[in-house]
């Protein structure tokens, strides 16, 4: 990767990334984009384009102006919106994708887009899920996501595009909110902790879904695509994960920080039923035995960064208003 345009760079996941993109590879090496604009980092700390990426020839003339050579495609409707408009997320998810793919396979970039582990379904065995196995989820954003993969590995064997992926899990961050998706209990209930003492959960107590911290998530996508191309024998996509865990252990983790947290529920049909047809945890031997795939972060560790992390945010935006 020397030169990387990044698609849907003002979300979760983009946000995080494009801090770390820069630090790597300089400031000007990487284009962010995203169909809005927000004062944040990703458009400030180096070039920014708006860019709807179901706009097949703006998507070409973006990455052909940068000169990229690696593409990284994060724009994509989430699992719970995705639910609440199927249409839309065919339309982004998979019209999106393939303009990124073509513009790949004509401008010889490699390319890398997050599959998830809504790509399985109930149908799939729920605990240590193998790498390769049956893949009938019965949402869209699931449907979108096993398309996805299938489309991207259609350009690597049709065309010889270098695609590279990863099943992601839920992912906590303190940087940027989450978009939309099942597991952003997860990140919410740690700014609830702190703000309140107090969170009320949509997911149900006991139903276990596998989450990773956002550095590991980073450090997972950039050792990806730096990977030696023919040790690959997967490519789209790899299942990762750091963790698996219900609402009470990512309570009683936080706990240790405040003694007081109660944890309450009010469970949302729709999200649990998405959270059901979830594994409970799936197997990452595929990940680190082709490319070294490792994490850092823990339950307990993520949850000291992630408090430290958000009081010192808490603080400075206290600072501000007075
Ligand atoms: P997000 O919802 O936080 O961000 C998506 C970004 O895409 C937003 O900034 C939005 O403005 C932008 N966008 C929406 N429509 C667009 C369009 N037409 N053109 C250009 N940009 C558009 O999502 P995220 O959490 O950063 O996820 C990024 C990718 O990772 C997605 O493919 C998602 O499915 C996948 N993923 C995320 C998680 C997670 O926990 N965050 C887990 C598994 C997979």
């Amino acid at each position: 990767m020397k030169r990387i345009m990044v698609t849907g760079a003002l979300g979760q996941i983009g946000c995080d990334l494009v801090k770390k993109l820069r630090q790597i590879y300089s400031e000007e090496a990487v284009l962010a984009t995203d169909i809005r604009r927000i004062d944040n980092e990703a458009c400030q700390s180096g070039p920014f384009k708006i860019l709807d990426v179901t706009n097949s020839t703006a998507f070409f003339e973006a990455a052909q102006e940068h000169r990229a050579d690696t593409i990284i495609h994060l724009a994509a409707l989430l699992s719970a919106r995705a639910e609440k408009d199927p249409a839309l997320a065919w339309r982004l998810n998979m019209g999106g994708l393939l303009s990124g793919l073509e513009t790949a396979r004509e401008l010889s970039c490699q390319f890398f887009t997050p599959s998830s582990i809504a790509a399985f379904g109930s149908d799939t065995q729920k605990r240590g899920t193998p790498q390769d196995t049956l893949q009938r989820p019965k949402t869209i954003y699931g449907v979108s996501k096993v398309a996805g993969e299938l489309l991207c590995d259609y350009y690597y064997h049709k065309f010889g595009v270098d695609t590279r992926g990863l099943r992601f899990p839920g992912l906590i961050s303190h940087s940027a909110p989450p978009g939309g998706g099942t597991t952003d209990y997860a990140v919410d209930i740690y700014r609830e902790a702190l703000v309140n003492r107090s969170y009320t959960s949509y997911i149900k107590r006991g139903t276990f879904l596998d989450m990773m911290y956002m550095p590991d998530a980073i450090r997972a996508i950039i050792t990806l695509m730096e990977a030696d191309s023919s040790k690959l024998i997967h490519r789209n996509a790899f299942n990762v994960s750091a963790m698996s865990v219900d609402p009470e252990m990512i309570a009683a983790s936080i706990r240790r920080h405040i003694p007081d947290f109660i944890l309450q529920y009010d469970v949302d049909p729709i999200r649990q039923h998405i959270a059901e047809e979830w594994p409970d945890s799936i197997d990452t031997t595929a990940a680190r035995e082709e490319w070294g795939f490792d994490v850092q972060y823990d339950l307990e560790r993520m949850t000291d960064d992630m408090v430290m992390k958000l009081m010192e945010k808490l603080q400075d935006d206290k600072t501000k208003i007075s």
